[in-house]
C-alpha cells in the first residue's frame, strides 16, 4: 500500500509535483524498503512559491488576527481527526513506534490550537504607559526548514507562531518523513488557509535553503537540525539579514546527586532517553551520578535497558523502534568504537542487531575517557554514558564540559543543590526530578552551539514580529 504513496509540493494552494518530474525515495527504517517517493522541487518551484508567499503576505498580514488564530484552531481539530492515519504513516517513515507518533502529534495539534488561541491577543498593541505602545507587526515572508526526527511538532512550532503572527511560510519538510507535512498542510487547507500563505517544498535541501534565503523576499529563518547546518543556513542569511531561529543540537547532562530516589529516576532517564531511540535533540546523552549512588544507579540503569523491547514501529509491544536512518547507525557504531579504542567499557548494547532494519539497542558506556568523542558529539541515538562523581561543582563542570547547552537534567530532594544546579547548568532549559522537553506555552532554545531565539509561547510568536516602538502618544491630544 505504501509503495503506491507519492507526496506533492504545495504551491500556491495546490497540491503538484515538481516542475521538472524528479521525485525521491522514501524509506522505511523497520525493513530498509522503499515505501513511497516524494517530489523534488526544481528552481522555477521555489521562485514560484516565492512569489505566491509574497503575493499573500498584504492580506494576511494585514487580516484579523482573531481569524488567523480560527484558521489555527480549526486546523488543530482537523489534524487531530487524522491522527489515527498519520501516525501510522510517520511510524513507517521515521521508525517510532504508532504510539510515540500519536503522542507527538497530539502535541501538534496541542501547538495549533495554542497558537491560534493566542493569536488576537499576540498580535495586539501593548501599552507602555500613558505615552508609548508596541504594535506588532509580521515580519514577512518565512523560510522553514524542518528535521526528520519529530517532524509533526517541530513543523507546527514553526508554522503556528508565524501564522499567527501574520507570517506566510515557506515550509522545507523532511523528505525522509513527507507524510506529516503533507497531513499539516493539509489540515491547513482545510481549514480555510488562504492559498500562498504556506508553500510546501521538498528536494535537496541544499540546494533549496541557498535558493530560499538568497532572495531578498524571505525576512524569516527557522531551522531545526545540527549546528554545523544551522551554521551554514546563518552565514546565508546573513546576506539579507534574515532574523534567524535555529534550534540545533544538545548532549544533555542528568546528575543525579547522593538523595536521589532511583526508583523515579532510572524509569524517568530510560523513557525519555529511549523515545524515539534516542533522535531526539534534547534527549539525555551523559548521566553524572553521586559515587555513593553510581554501582546501584549503574545496574539498574543497565537492567531496565535490557529489558526494552526492541521491534517493529506497528507492533504493538514494541517499546523502540529502529534508527530512522543508515546514517544513524553508522554513527552509532563509530561512535562506540572510537569510546572502547579509547578504553570505555559497554556495559549493555554497543552493536547493529542482525536483522534487516536499523535497528541499534540502549547502548550504555562506562569508563569513557575525556577525549571519546561520544563525550563531544552529540550522540542522536540511544547512547548513554555513565560516570561517578564526588562534588556538586565537578558535576557542574563536568554537565558544562561540551560546547552544547540546551537542556539540562538533575535529581535531588535538596534545596541548596537544586539552586546551585539551577544557577550553574548551562543550558536553555533546566528540569528538576523529572525530564521534559519542549511544550506549546512555554519558550524553549538554547545557548552556546545549541543555537539561538526561542519557540514556543508567546516568545515563540513574537519571533515572527517586529515590535515596533510607537513614542509620544500622548502629543497627538
Ligand atoms: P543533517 O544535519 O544533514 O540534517 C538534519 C536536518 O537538516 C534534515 O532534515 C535535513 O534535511 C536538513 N538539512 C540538512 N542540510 C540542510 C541545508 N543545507 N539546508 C536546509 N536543511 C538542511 O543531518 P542528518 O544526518 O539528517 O541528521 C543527523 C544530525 O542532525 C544529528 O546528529 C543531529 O545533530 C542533527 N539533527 C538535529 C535535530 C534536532 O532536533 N535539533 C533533528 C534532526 C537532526
Amino acid at each position: 500500500m505504501f509503495a503506491a504513496r507519492s507526496y506533492q509540493l504545495f504551491i500556491n494552494g495546490k497540491w503538484r509535483a515538481g516542475s521538472e518530474g524528479v521525485t525521491l525515495p522514501v524509506t522505511n527504517p523497520a525493513t530498509e524498503k522503499t515505501v513511497a517517493s516524494v517530489a523534488a522541487a526544481s528552481a522555477s518551484d521555489l521562485d514560484e512559491a516565492l512569489a505566491s508567499a509574497e503575493r499573500s503576505r498584504k492580506a494576511w498580514s494585514s487580516g484579523p488576527a482573531k481569524e488567523r488564530g480560527e484558521i489555527l484552531v480549526a486546523a488543530a481539530r482537523i489534524l487531530a481527526a487524522k491522527v489515527p492515519a498519520a501516525a501510522k504513516d510517520l511510524a513507517a517513515e521515521q521508525g517510532k513506534t504508532i504510539a510515540e507518533a500519536a503522542g507527538e502529534y497530539a502535541r501538534a495539534v496541542e501547538t495549533l490550537d495554542w497558537n491560534g488561541t493566542h493569536a488576537e491577543e499576540l498580535s495586539a498593541a501593548i501599552p507602555m504607559g500613558p505615552n508609548r505602545m508596541i504594535v506588532p507587526e509580521p515580519l514577512g515572508v518565512v523560510a522553514a526548514f524542518t528535521p526528520w526526527n519529530y517532524p509533526a511538532v517541530l513543523i507546527a512550532r514553526k508554522l503556528a507562531p508565524a501564522l499567527a503572527a501574520g507570517c506566510p511560510v515557506i515550509l522545507k519538510g523532511a523528505e525522509e518523513t513527507p507524510s506529516v507535512a503533507v497531513h499539516i498542510v493539509e489540515a491547513l487547507r482545510e481549514a480555510g488557509l488562504p492559498e500562498g500563505v504556506v508553500n510546501l517544498v521538498f528536494g535537496v535541501p541544499a540546494q533549496i535553503s541557498r535558493h530560499l534565503l538568497n532572495s531578498p523576499i524571505v525576512k524569516v529563518l527557522t531551522f531545526t537540525g545540527s549546528t554545523a547546518v544551522g551554521k551554514e543556513l546563518a552565514k546565508l542569511a546573513a546576506t539579507n539579514l534574515q532574523r534567524c531561529i535555529l534550534e540545533l543540537g544538545g548532549h544533555s547532562p542528568v546528575v543525579v546527586c547522593e538523595d536521589a530516589d532511583l526508583t523515579k529516576a532510572v524509569p524517568a532517564i530510560a523513557e525519555y532517553k529511549f523515545e524515539c531511540a534516542g533522535q531526539s535533540c534534547n534527549a539525555p546523552s551523559r548521566i553524572l551520578v553521586a559515587r555513593p549512588l553510581y554501582q546501584e544507579f549503574l545496574s539498574r540503569m543497565t537492567e531496565t535497558a535490557r529489558k526494552i523491547n526492541i521491534g517493529a514501529p506497528d507492533d504493538p509491544a514494541t517499546q523502540m523502534g529502529p534508527m530512522a536512518n543508515a546514517r544513524r547507525i553508522e554513527a552509532m557504531q563509530r561512535l562506540t568504537k572510537d569510546a572502547t579504542d579509547r578504553g570505555a567499557r559497554i556495559e549493555t548494547g554497543g552493536a547493529r542487531l542482525e536483522q534487516p532494519g536499523f535497528y541499534w539497542p540502549p547502548t550504555i558506556l562506562t569508563g569513557v575517557p575525556k577525549e571519546a568523542k561520544v563525550l563531544q558529539e552529540e550522540p542522536f541515538g540511544p547512547i548513554l554514558t555513565v560516570a561517578p562523581f564526588d562534588t556538586i561543582e565537578e558535576a557542574i563542570e563536568e554537565a558544562n564540559a561540551t560546547e552544547y547547552g540546551l537542556a539540562a537534567y538533575f535529581f535531588t530532594a535538596s534545596a541548596d543543590a537544586k539552586r546551585e544546579l539551577i544557577g550553574g547548568l548551562a543550558a536553555g532549559a533546566v528540569s528538576v526530578n523529572y525530564l521534559k522537553g519542549v511544550s506549546a506555552d512555554a519558550p524553549y532554545g538554547g545557548v552556546k552551539q545549541s543555537g539561538y531565539g526561542y519557540e514556543g509561547g508567546e516568545h515563540g510568536v513574537r519571533s515572527f514580529q517586529n515590535l515596533k516602538l510607537v513614542n509620544g502618544l500622548g502629543s497627538f491630544g
